[in-house]
């Protein structure tokens, strides 16, 4: 049976991998919306080999490019967030999201609006809104699969499973670029330093977030979100091969660890051909010539970042939506030079430190309207710290 699918992102890494997987089954899908950001280039050549319904960017700025790469195709032409969220409400029966940052929420709570099945890359939804999200779907009849490696990997552990026989929940971690560095170094790392990974190949942003473990940080809250465990239920623990990706303990002492290259196809595969298992074109892992795993404790000094994000799943309500905008903000000030590496931590604890007193703020209801002002303020009050206008104040806990 063909299935209509759009791809949210599908300019990016996650998003030329999910197109990887479904062009190897033409017959398989129906390509609905495809949507991008400045790379209108290969937004208009994916839309044509694909033979889609509407082609997407999300700036003003760039539909006058796409509108010509796609002239006499009959493919429909939008620019701008509201024309990514109308996409979405295209009926689909899976949308993959995989814009990055907080752009990604809008379209995949639209998606979900129309009972879709989201397969869902963009972390920040769940880390800035996990209870609008997961009540949208159940409002609206729709399914949430996980494709963050780590998600998908304890979903699959989870398979015919009790969550009332779960202990504890651990994600890997690789440690991102610096994790054999001389911690006192960490201070001087470079934006090319730290735009490349040792295992993974992924989005810039991605990249420098596992650097800082920001992108570990989101994973814990997502992980918070998504299974509903306890933030003490959530270990990490760094394994430098990424083979492993999660484990899940139960309360007989069994841990269930998924194993599987670093290939992100895996996870969109699964979601993509979930509750079926299909072959899928990763490679098969030879343990004999592997031959060892190894595991370390994160260390706090390294990744601070771990830190913030347990204060934020204490804190509860809207400081997931602060800290991700922060982070945002933080890691915009990196790329354009304008703070260290080690910075970006500080400018984060600083917001959260500043807004945790904004009661209202914090404590408000899970609406998009909420969470977006949450994330204004905060955007606002990073580029103050950024900018040197504001002192970040640091406290033990800001809670
Ligand atoms: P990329 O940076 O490679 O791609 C991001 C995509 O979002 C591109 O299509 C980009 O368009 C588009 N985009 C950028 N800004 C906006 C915006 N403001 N509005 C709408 N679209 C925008 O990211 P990744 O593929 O690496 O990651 C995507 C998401 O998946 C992130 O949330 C990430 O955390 C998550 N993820 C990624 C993994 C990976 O291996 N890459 C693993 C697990 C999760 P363009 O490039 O055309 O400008």
């Amino acid at each position: 049976m063909t299935r209509r699918v759009s791809i949210f992102g599908a300019t990016g890494s996650i998003g030329c991998s999910t197109i990887d997987l479904i062009e190897r089954d033409p017959d398989g899908f129906e390509v609905v919306a495809l949507t991008g950001g400045r790379n209108v280039d290969l937004l208009a050549r994916q839309a044509k080999a694909l033979g889609a319904e509407v082609a997407v960017t999300a700036h003003e700025e760039c539909l006058a490019d796409l509108r010509e790469a796609l002239s006499g195709t009959g493919i429909e032409v939008a620019a701008g967030e509201a024309a990514l969220t109308d996409a979405a409400r295209r009926p689909a029966d899976w949308v993959m999201s995989a814009i990055v940052g907080a752009a990604g929420l809008p379209p995949g709570l639209a998606a979900l609006e129309q009972g879709a099945t989201l397969a869902l890359a963009n972390k920040e939804s769940l880390v800035t809104a996990g209870p609008l999200i997961l009540g949208t779907a159940r409002d609206h009849g729709a399914t949430v699969l996980p494709v963050d490696s780590e998600h998908s990997a304890v979903f699959q552990a989870l398979v015919g499973e009790d969550m009332a026989a779960v202990e504890r929940v651990i994600i890997t971690a690789s440690g991102g670029a610096f994790r054999d560095w001389p911690i006192d170094k960490l201070a001087s790392a470079t934006l090319e330093e730290a735009s490349s990974h040792p295992n993974w190949d992924m989005g810039q942003r991605i990249t420098i977030d596992s650097a800082s473990m920001f992108n570990k940080a989101l994973e814990l809250i997502e992980t918070r979100e998504f299974f509903g465990v306890r933030p003490d239920q959530i270990e990490v623990i760094v394994h430098p091969q990424s083979l492993i990706h999660a484990l899940v303990g139960f309360n007989d002492g069994a841990l269930m660890a998924h194993v599987g290259p670093p290939d992100m196809r895996h996870a969109i595969g699964y979601a993509l051909n979930w509750p079926e298992r299909k072959p899928l074109p990763v490679e098969r892992l030879d343990l004999a010539r592997i031959g060892q795993l190894e595991f370390r404790a994160p260390e706090d000094a390294r990744y601070p970042a771990l830190r913030l994000a347990r204060e934020v799943m204490e804190a509860g309500g809207m400081a997931g939506a602060v800290f991700n905008a922060a982070k945002e903000t933080a890691l915009d000030g990196f790329i354009a030079h304008r703070l260290g590496f080690m910075d970006m931590a500080g400018v984060v604890e600083g917001v959260l430190t500043e807004l945790s007193g904004d009661t209202g703020l914090m404590s408000a209801a899970f609406t998009l309207d909420n969470v977006r002002a949450a994330d204004h303020m905060a955007r606002i009050r990073a580029e103050e710290i950024i900018s040197g206008a504001k002192t970040p104040k640091r406290s033990a806990t800001w809670t």
